[in-house]
C-alpha cells in the first residue's frame, strides 16, 4: 500500500490535473455572462478614450481597479513613470494648390514648434532607390500609404534629407488616420510628423507627378513630458509560487473611444478575473493578470513590468491585443509550447480552435519584453470584421463596433486557457537561455523592426537590449 502511494506521488508531482468540469463550467459561465461587455461599454461611454497619462485614462484605470475590488479580486496599480505625450489642436493646412485644412493627426513625440509653410515633396515609400536624387531640402517630405517604418526613424531622416517636416498618407482610405507612436524610445521628434488621410495624400501626390506645387502649411502645438502612469495588477493565488501571467494593454489612442483596440482585451481581462474569482482557489500556479498602460507609445507598461519579476518562477505569459473571435493559438515561436497548446485545444471540444496550433513571432505588442525576459508567450489568431476593425486607432474605433458574442466567445476561450495553464502538469518555468531568446527573433524583418524600436541593438553586437530588460 505504501508502495503504491509512493508511486502515485511520483507519477503526479504536481498534484491535479486541470479538471474538465471545472473548465467547462467557466465556460458556460462566462458565455451566459453579460458583465464583460456592460463593463467596456461603461469605459468607452462614460471615460472616452484612455491615452496613456491622460485624465481619462487615469479615471479609466482607478475604476477599473474599484471594480475589481468591488468583486473581492486581489487587485492594485504598480507605478511606472515613462516619456508621455500631450495633444493639442494640431493643424495641417494645405495652402497650394488651393487652400484646405487636411484632415490631419500627429504622431506621438512631436513637439510644439511656430507655424511654418513649406514646399511639399514626394517620398515615395521612403526607401533609398525613392529618395534617391531629390531636392528635399528645407521641404516637408510626403511619404506614400505603403511607406514602412523609417530607417532609423524620423530624426535620422529628418536630418539626412534636410526635411522640416514629413507627412504620412493614411494606409486605410475612406477618411480614415492612423495615430501611432512616433519614437518606440519615447524621443521627442525634431521635426512634426503627421498621417493625412489616403485621399488627400494621393490629391498631393498626382499634382506632384503633374509638377504642379503643393505647399502645406504646420503648426503643431503637441508637447512631449514625462508622465506618471501605471499597469493593473490582479493576483489569484495558487497553492504554488509558479505563475501565469496575462495581460493586454489598457491604453488607447485618442481619436475614438480605444474600444476595439484594446477596449477588447481590457473586457476580456475583467471577465477573466470574474471567472477566476469564483474558480481559482484551487488552482495549481498564480495567476497574474495585467492591465498594462503605455503600449500605444513603446510598450511601456510591459516593458516596466516584465523587469519587475526578476528570477520569479513564470510559466508563461499570454498577451491579449485586439483578440476577437479566437482562430487559433499562437505559441510565439517556443516550440515546448506547441504540444501544451494542442493538448489546452483537444480539451475544448466544439469549441476548438478552427486553425489549430501556429507557431510564428511577431512584433508589436505587450509580448516581447517578456519574450526579451526569457518568458514563453502565448497569444491568438481572431477575427474581428474587416468592417469594425478597419477603424483601428482612429476616431470610429468606438463601443458600437463591439459585437457582445465576439467578447464573450473569446473570453470563454481565454477564461478556459487561464485555467487550462493555472493547472496543466509539466509547465517548466526556467528561463529561456539568451541563444534561445535571440532564435525567437531570427527572422530578418523581425530584427529590422525590433532594431529600429531600439528593443535589441544593431545585429553584429549579437546581445539582447539592455532597455527591454
Ligand atoms: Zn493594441
Amino acid at each position: 500500500m505504501k508502495k503504491l502511494l509512493l508511486i502515485l506521488t511520483l507519477i503526479a508531482p504536481l498534484g491535479a490535473q486541470p479538471a474538465q468540469n471545472v473548465q467547462d463550467a467557466i465556460v458556460a459561465e462566462v458565455l451566459a455572462d453579460h458583465s464583460a461587455y456592460e463593463f467596456l461599454g461603461h469605459l468607452c461611454d462614460d471615460h472616452g478614450p484612455r491615452l496613456t497619462g491622460s485624465a481619462a485614462n487615469n479615471a479609466a484605470m482607478l475604476d477599473t481597479l474599484h471594480q475589481l475590488h468591488a468583486m473581492g479580486v486581489e487587485a492594485h496599480l504598480q507605478p511606472f513613470k515613462m516619456p508621455g505625450w500631450v495633444r493639442l489642436e494640431d493643424e495641417a493646412v494645405m495652402v497650394a494648390p488651393i487652400k484646405r485644412k487636411l484632415r490631419a493627426v500627429t504622431l506621438s513625440y512631436v513637439q510644439p514648434h511656430a507655424p511654418f509653410e513649406a514646399d511639399v515633396v514626394y517620398l515615395g515609400d521612403g526607401s533609398d532607390a525613392a529618395i534617391k536624387g531629390l531636392d528635399t531640402q528645407g521641404k516637408i517630405g510626403l511619404l506614400a500609404p505603403n511607406a514602412a517604418q523609417i530607417r532609423g526613424g524620423y530624426n535620422e531622416i529628418a536630418q539626412e534629407l534636410g526635411l522640416k517636416g514629413i507627412v504620412r498618407t493614411c494606409r486605410v482610405n475612406g477618411g480614415q488616420l492612423l495615430c501611432r507612436t512616433g519614437s518606440f524610445q519615447g524621443e521627442p521628434i525634431n521635426v512634426p510628423v503627421y498621417c493625412v488621410t489616403q485621399e488627400e495624400g494621393k490629391w498631393m501626390e498626382r499634382s506632384l507627378a503633374r509638377d504642379k506645387p503643393v505647399r502645406v502649411r504646420l503648426h503643431t502645438r503637441s508637447y512631449c513630458k514625462e508622465i506618471d502612469t501605471a499597469n493593473i495588477v490582479a493576483t489569484f493565488p495558487g497553492k504554488t509560487k509558479d505563475t501565469v501571467i496575462i495581460g493586454g494593454h489598457f491604453d488607447s489612442w485618442d481619436l475614438g473611444q480605444g474600444a476595439i483596440d484594446n477596449g477588447i482585451g481590457v473586457a476580456q481581462l475583467f471577465g477573466v478575473a470574474k471567472a477566476l474569482q469564483a474558480h481559482a482557489k484551487e488552482n495549481l500556479r498564480t495567476v497574474e493578470l495585467v492591465w498594462f498602460n503605455g503600449e500605444e507609445q513603446g510598450l511601456w507598461g510591459s516593458r516596466h513590468h516584465a523587469p519587475t519579476l526578476g528570477d520569479r518562477p513564470i510559466a508563461a505569459m499570454v498577451n491579449l491585443d485586439m483578440v476577437g473571435f479566437p482562430k487559433s493559438l499562437n505559441a510565439l515561436g517556443v516550440d515546448a509550447l506547441v504540444p501544451v497548446l494542442k493538448a489546452f485545444d483537444a480539451t475544448l471540444g466544439d469549441r476548438r480552435h478552427a486553425d489549430g496550433v501556429a507557431n510564428a513571432n511577431w512584433f508589436g505588442s505587450d509580448h516581447t519584453p517578456y519574450q526579451l525576459a526569457g518568458i514563453p508567450a502565448i497569444t491568438f489568431g481572431a477575427f474581428i470584421d474587416p468592417d469594425a476593425v478597419r477603424y483601428y486607432h482612429d476616431f470610429g474605433d468606438t463601443f458600437d463596433k463591439i459585437d457582445p458574442k465576439m467578447i464573450a466567445e473569446s473570453t470563454a476561450t481565454i477564461a478556459a486557457l487561464t485555467y487550462y495553464l493555472a493547472n496543466a502538469e509539466g509547465l517548466g518555468t526556467a528561463r529561456l537561455d539568451r541563444a534561445a531568446v535571440l532564435a525567437l527573433f531570427s527572422d530578418k524583418q523581425l530584427v529590422e523592426r525590433m532594431v529600429s524600436s531600439g528593443l535589441l541593438p544593431k545585429p553584429e553586437s549579437g546581445a539582447v537590449s539592455e532597455t527591454a530588460k
